[in-house]
């Protein structure tokens, strides 16, 4: 077992790169988008995965690059159609302790790609189409028609995994849709009050600012059933945002709408979490969202994939990993309890930050007063 093939260059597909690589198995990656992909708001590094970046050896610079958020009092303040602060998020609310480590994704992205970028095999524009297991090799068939023979293939590839759909079947066996749509744009930076973070929600809709300091984001939230579009058509995302915020003029609504119009590139995804009985089919094992999304609203997507990558990367060298469904399931035995504790606060999160009625928003700003620091 050496070659390995990772669908996915993002903090799961990177961390599985690095841990096997680590480990003396070639591994080339291959990423549908063009480069790296670099959107997105600030992410969390905590518990675990902060062990993990300091075995990796990157905890300084994950450090060192640390978002430092001038030390604002609450996570979020929660404020009315003009702007008024009317109840505010406390930051225990959202961390688990005083080590986390908030990071911009693209931070994070550069510091595991340098780590691993001279001994790993880059291909970008490139995606896994089709995969054929047999007892010897996994083959793999690419978008632009190249085929491959691997030992393993990791599918890496978020939510919406191809590798996950030609191995175990259509997303939405899998896929749970939290009811919300949530979309990240960026903003011209000192849009925003130095450092500070508003929401403003009506029932069913979540506007909000954050100044990461270096950085001012724009975030657009709606509560949806889940609806049928291309994930990768820029245009039809933008124009599903813009119809759900059609008609509503509070608080900078219409700047942050503006903004989706104009943007070049944004985060727009359903808030899903991804529930799996196995994470792994022969030759073939997914890692982070792919395996096990915990949503957007858990905060522990990217501490959940450095972990489940070093579980892999462990259990595919233990004693015995020649046999790989041993492997595979020292790997699940050892990260699945992480995932479901992880998954289960996640609905009261999504409740807290896009209230679906009057009464659960007024509720909710009953809940977090203003006074409560
Ligand atoms: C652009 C982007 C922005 C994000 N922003 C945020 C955010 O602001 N807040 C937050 O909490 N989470 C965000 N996430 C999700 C977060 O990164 C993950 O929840 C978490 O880090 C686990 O990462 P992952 O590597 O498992 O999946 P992801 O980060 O989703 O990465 C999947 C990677 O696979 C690539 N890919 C997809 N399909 C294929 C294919 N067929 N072939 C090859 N490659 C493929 C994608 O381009 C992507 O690079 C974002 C994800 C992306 C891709």
């Amino acid at each position: 077992m050496s070659s390995v093939l990772v669908s996915g260059a993002s903090i799961a597909g990177l961390c599985a790169a690095a841990q096997l690589a680590d480990r003396g198995f070639t591994v080339t990656v291959v990423e549908r988008a063009p480069a790296l992909r670099r959107t997105g708001s600030p992410i969390d590094v905590r518990g675990e995965a902060l062990n993990i970046a300091r075995e990796m050896g990157i905890l300084d610079q994950i450090y060192a690059r640390r978002v430092v958020n001038s030390g604002r009092e609450h996570f979020t303040t929660f404020v009315d159609h003009n702007g008024d602060p009317v109840a505010a998020l406390p930051n225990s609310e959202a961390s688990d302790s005083d080590e986390d480590i908030e990071i911009a994704r693209d931070s994070l992205i550069d510091i595991l790609h340098g780590l691993i970028a001279d001994r790993v095999t880059f291909v970008y524009d490139e995606s896994v189409v089709g995969v054929t297991e047999s007892p010897d090799a996994v083959t793999v068939v690419f978008a632009s028609g190249k085929v491959k023979p691997f030992d393993i293939v990791i599918g890496a590839d978020g939510i919406h995994s191809s590798v996950r759909r030609a191995v175990f079947g259509p997303e939405l066996n899998f896929r749970r849709h939290l009811g919300v749509y949530f979309s990240i744009v960026e903003l011209p930076l000192g849009t925003s009050a130095h450092g500070e973070s508003f929401t403003y929600n009506v029932p069913g809709l979540l506007a909000g600012i954050t100044d990461f300091g270096s950085r001012t984001l724009g975030f657009l939230a709606f509560r949806s059933p889940e609806i049928e579009y291309d994930y990768h058509d820029l245009n039809a995302q933008k124009q599903l945002i813009l119809d759900a915020f059609e008609g509503e003029h509070g608080w900078r609504v219409q700047e942050l709408t503006d903004a989706v119009r104009n943007a070049p590139d944004l985060y727009f995804d359903s808030v899903s979490q991804v529930r799996m009985t196995t994470w792994s089919h022969e030759r073939v094992v997914l890692v982070g969202d792919a395996a096990h999304a915990a949503a957007l609203f858990s905060g522990r997507g990217t501490s959940l994939a450095m972990m489940g990558a070093r579980a892999l990367g462990e259990a595919l060298v233990a004693p015995g990993a020649a046999e790989l469904s041993s492997a595979y399931a020292a790997y699940e035995a050892a990260h699945r309890g992480h995932v479901l504790r992880a998954q289960e606060g996640v609905p009261e999160a999504r409740d807290i930050m896009v209230p679906d009625t009057a009464s659960a928003l007024a509720e909710r700003n009953l809940r977090f007063p203003l006074r409560a620091a």
